[in-house]
């Protein structure tokens, strides 16, 4: 499982880096980055998806 952020669509809230502060970071503007490359742990991916579904602009992608 991948994950990656649409940057034109993420506002900074934070949310990501509060639900799984192992995948998501910030950028200097405030915006999320995701801290992984490539495939995540197995047991990063219930968080990350969690995540997903808390980002209020859905700016968080998951890709399988
Ligand atoms: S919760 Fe969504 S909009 Fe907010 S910083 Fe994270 S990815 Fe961006």
């Amino acid at each position: 499982m991948k994950v990656r952020v649409d940057d034109d669509a993420c506002h900074g809230h934070q949310m990501c880096a509060i639900a799984a502060p192992e995948v998501f970071g910030s950028d200097d503007y405030g915006n999320a980055v995701v801290l992984i490359d490539g495939d995540l742990p197995p047991e990063l991916e219930a968080k990350a998806r969690r995540a997903e579904g808390n980002c209020p602009e859905r700016a968080i992608i998951i890709e399988d």
